[in-house]
């Protein structure tokens, strides 16, 4: 694959950072990638691993000569750290992020880019419930989607170019406006982030009256939730009060349909039991035959390609 940008600059050095670096690494799309986390710990790590070429201990020097500077850390202190960084972007390089919200965040840093920067907002649908520097690998992207949400400064040149990027490190592309993708991940992600946590909150009170039996007989399906519930709070606490209509909307319908199935339980309505699981059963299918999911219980882990 040919080089897509000289200098990349990544800042946040956990699961997506990481995986980014693996993948760029592996299909040879930059010259240099320099990474910047604000622990030294994280930093430490990242250079025992060979995480990026170079990891410097400030943000001016991260992001010095970077052709791309990609925000790779929670959404509430993206604004923060762009209103640190401003100043020492260099003149034509794209800014980008890979925050799961992107209304809030390009209402607040999009004031802060300088006008002669590209700011090109990005979302990978691509996670897992692990994080850290030492969480990420090459293929994770391979075969998702990463969407795009240009603004109206972003200039097709630069989206171009970061298009190149993502379908570099194996992912497909598409482009939505900032208010739909929240929407749509409010259905997708968010809300079931909401509700995995809910049942695994609601089971941790119910193992106080039962003592070990939720952990020692937990079926697939709860574990399954909490897989989902030890995703990193302060990632998913930020997403929560950054995507709050969107997900409260969603969360509304979620608890209409709710009730409806309450009440053909309590009216023992099998009919309409069987035909709303023979529904979201198709929709399973669908996943599958999209590729996006495999039939392996371990959601196909076990079969990942670490690095
Ligand atoms: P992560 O593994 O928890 O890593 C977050 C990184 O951000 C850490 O290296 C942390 O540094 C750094 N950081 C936090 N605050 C910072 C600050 N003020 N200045 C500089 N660095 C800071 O997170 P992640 O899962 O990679 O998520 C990163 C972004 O990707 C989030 O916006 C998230 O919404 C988005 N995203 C996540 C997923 C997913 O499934 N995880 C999927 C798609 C998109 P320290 O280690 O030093 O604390």
């Amino acid at each position: 694959m040919t080089v897509v940008y000289n200098r990349v600059a990544l800042i946040g050095l956990g699961l997506i950072a990481s995986s980014m670096f693996w993948s760029i690494r592996r299909g040879n799309l930059a010259n240099e990638v320099v990474g910047y986390a604000r622990s030294k710990k994280t930093r430490e790590t990242a250079k025992r691993i060979g995480l990026c070429d170079h990891v410097p201990d400030n943000l001016e020097e991260t992001v010095n000569n970077a052709d791309l500077v990609v925000l790779c850390i929670p959404v509430g202190v993206m604004s923060e750290v762009v209103a640190q960084i401003a100043p020492y972007l260099k003149a034509g390089s794209t800014l980008s992020d890979v925050g799961s919200v992107k209304k809030a965040v390009i209402d607040a840093v999009e004031p802060l880019v300088p006008a002669n920067v590209h700011f090109v907002p990005a979302h990978p649908l691509a996670g897992t419930e692990h994080s850290g520097p030492e969480s990420g690998f090459s293929t994770l992207f391979d075969n998702r989607w990463c969407i795009l949400v240009p603004t109206s400064s972003s200039a097709p040149s630069a989206v171009e170019r970061l298009t190149n990027l993502w379908t570099g490190m194996g992912a497909f592309v598409d482009h939505m406006d900032a208010d739909h993708h929240d929407l749509v991940l409010a259905v997708t992600s968010h809300a079931p982030h909401l509700i995995a946590y809910t049942m695994v909150g609601v089971a941790d009170d119910l193992s106080r009256v039962t003592d070990k039996e939720v952990i020692n007989y937990s079926a697939a399906g709860f574990r399954d939730f909490t897989r989902i519930a030890s995703s990193d709070p302060t990632m998913w606490r930020d997403v929560f009060l950054s995507n709050k209509d969107a997900t409260l909307e969603i969360l509304g319908r979620f608890t209409e349909e709710l009730f409806s199935l309450q009440r053909a339980i309590r009216t023992e309505d099998g009919d309409m039991l069987f035909e709303y699981f023979s529904r979201t059963r198709g929709i399973r299918r669908g996943i599958l035959e999209a590729g996006q999911d495999t039939e392996a219980p371990d959601f196909g882990r076990s079969l990942i390609d670490k690095k």
